[in-house]
């Protein structure tokens, strides 16, 4: 009795979910819009940890052309593959290549260096530096 209210529960719990989909879904892209809102203004006041420069909307576009960048270098290597990737980046200062997080709960982006298994940096920008091999001090 107890096995068939969980079944029915169960049941009942995944029918609502995708009966719902029509309003959680377009909440949530809502929701990631107004995130990368967030975190491209911060983006366009704060400086560099690295070089001091300004990091501007234009590192979170380098950043997003970058990682597009990474996603197709991985999908010709390994075609046919079902890829489950984690984005490493938010922004990338578009003058010393110095990548950053967003971090949501502090509201911030946080310098955490280069990734040199990354190509897609290279891919996006030709006159990005070499990763210079050290990591340079959090911000
Ligand atoms: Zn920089």
């Amino acid at each position: 009795m107890i096995r068939a209210l969980e079944t029915i529960g169960i049941g009942l719990l995944f029918a609502s979910a995708l009966l719902l989909a029509p309003i959680w879904i377009p909440v949530g892209l809502v929701l990631l819009r107004l995130e990368k809102r967030r975190f491209g203004k911060i983006a366009a006041t704060l400086n560099c940890a690295r070089c001091g420069e300004v990091l501007g909307r234009e590192a979170v576009a380098l950043s997003d052309k970058t990682w597009g960048v990474t996603v197709r270098n991985a999908q010709q290597k390994h075609p046919g593959a079902r890829l489950r990737m984690i984005r490493s980046h938010d922004a990338i200062c578009t003058n010393c290549g110095l990548r950053y997080r967003y971090d949501k709960e502090e509201r911030t982006l946080i310098a955490f260096g280069f990734a040199p298994d990354e190509d897609g940096a290279r891919g996006a920008r030709e006159d990005l530096p070499e990763d210079p091999g050290r990591k340079p001090g959090l911000g």
